[in-house]
């Protein structure tokens, strides 16, 4: 059994080494596409609002490029390092790839908790790391998008810190507020787009979506749309939860009353009405037919993997389940939707957002969704026949198919 305590990176690169050898890459490929490109370490200095000085440190890293421009969102968060920001980055090739999006893989974070700065401390932050990292950015060479923390007011200030210096650019991010040049439906489509992939999987197993049993850890972006889209299209969702704890009933949760209450800035423990107070630790192994990690990294592991209740594990969020956990729930029988396929519709709908810019045209909201559906579809039915015909997990399919185009193309453009 693989050991505990791996790094985030060194949990990617397991995975990675996992499907690697179904399809015989080589060692030097291999020594090429678990490392990255480049890392970059910023200090940012930031003034706080009482004229003192705080300074944080930013990293962005761009692990392959053969593909098209690096492309991954950027984070705010205290446990935010290199190591993290590395796995992440690593993530999005393949994940780019397994869509086959014109974008190789990035990803930014700075080490910091945004909740305990103001608006204009965080604007004077945001605009100080895009200073930092403006010379290996731009929209044929690296897009940030939102992550954990960071939304569409934090791309708004991204693109015009970097707009300030060369001129109106909008394609320079992701997941701009719509009158901005964000897309109608690029805020949704994450979350959205995990609900898409499991209809693909319920299609493919001959189950019904709406006969399921659902419980979403995290109510942020991802959770909250993914709850809102699962309640719409009939399922059941029977707890969810945010970092300071989480809410189950068994015959369903007013989802929409949940999203009013946080988005008025509550929390999910405010929400009224009859339910149960949970942990986050009862939320991950409660009675449920489906288990959506919407939150952070590591949270399905050894210590508790071989208690999750679910038949069907969806990850919403990015490297939500440990190798260890992995191995226990694969050996349990728990079948996982890796996150390089049940989160993708974020970058999906990044990608139609980008070429919208390029070319200063924008779809209906209606269009945006079906053909967003559509593409999560088409990466669902290569991943499962993937899978099946080569009798391995969705996770080594994904990885697989991801890797495989990526080395191709490193190869054709000569990087071996
Ligand atoms: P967010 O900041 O909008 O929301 C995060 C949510 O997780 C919040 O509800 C927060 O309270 C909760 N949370 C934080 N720590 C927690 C903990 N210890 N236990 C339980 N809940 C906790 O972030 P997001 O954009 O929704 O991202 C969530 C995950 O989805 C991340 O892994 C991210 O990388 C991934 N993801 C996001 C996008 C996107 O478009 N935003 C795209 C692909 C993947």
């Amino acid at each position: 059994m693989v050991r505990e305590g791996l790094s985030a990176f060194e949990a990617v690169n397991h995975y990675f080494s996992d499907a690697a050898r179904i399809i015989d890459l080589d060692d030097e490929m291999c020594a090429v596409l678990t490392t990255n490109y480049r890392e970059i370490s910023v200090q940012v200095p930031v003034r706080l609002d009482d004229g003192g000085l705080k300074v944080v440190h930013g990293y962005r890293v761009q692990h392959n490029g053969a593909r098209g421009p690096y492309k991954g969102g950027v984070r705010y968060h205290p446990d935010a390092d290199l190591e993290e920001v590395r796995a992440l980055a690593s993530l999005m090739t393949w994940k780019t790839a397994l869509l086959d999006l014109p974008f190789g893989g990035a990803k930014g974070g700075i080490a910091v908790d945004p909740a305990a700065m103001s608006a204009d401390e965080r604007e004077r932050m945001t605009r100080r790391f895009v200073n930092g990292i403006s010379h290996v950015i731009g929209p044929y060479r690296d897009i940030p998008a939102p992550d954990v923390n960071t939304n569409a007011q934090t791309m708004a200030w991204m693109m015009d810190a970097f707009s300030a210096a060369h001129g109106w650019t909008p394609a320079i991010v992701t997941g701009k507020p719509v009158n901005l040049g964000g897309a109608p439906g690029r805020e949704a489509a994450t979350g959205r787009g995990v609900i898409d992939v499991l209809e693909a999987h319920c299609r493919h197993s001959d189950s019904d979506l709406a006969g399921l049993r659902i419980a979403i850890q995290g109510f942020g972006n991802v959770g909250s749309f993914a709850a809102t889209e699962a309640a719409r299209r009939g399922a059941t969702v029977v707890a969810v939860s945010d970092q300071w704890g989480g809410i189950r009933r068994d015959d369903g949760l007013d989802v929409e009353a949940l999203g009013t209450t946080v988005a008025a800035g509550g929390r999910v423990g405010d929400h009224t009405g009859a339910h149960d107070v949970i942990t986050n630790d009862e939320l991950l192994t409660g009675p449920c037919d489906v288990l959506i990690p919407a939150a952070l990294d590591e949270q399905l592991h050894g210590g508790n993997a071989a208690d999750v209740a679910a038949s069907l594990v969806v990850e919403a969020a990015n490297y939500p389940t440990t190798p260890m956990g992995d191995e226990i729930l694969g050996d349990r029988g728990i079948v996982v939707v890796p996150d390089v396929l049940a989160n993708a519709g974020g970058v999906v709908g990044s990608y139609f957002e980008w070429t919208m810019n390029i070319q200063q045209f924008r779809w209906k909201v209606d269009r945006f969704n079906t053909e967003l559906a559509d593409r999560l579809g088409l990466a669902y039915a290569a991943t499962s026949a993937f899978a099946e015909d080569h009798d391995c997990t969705l996770r080594q399919a994904a990885f697989a198919l991801g890797i495989d185009r990526v080395a191709t193309a490193s190869r054709l453009r000569g990087y071996v």
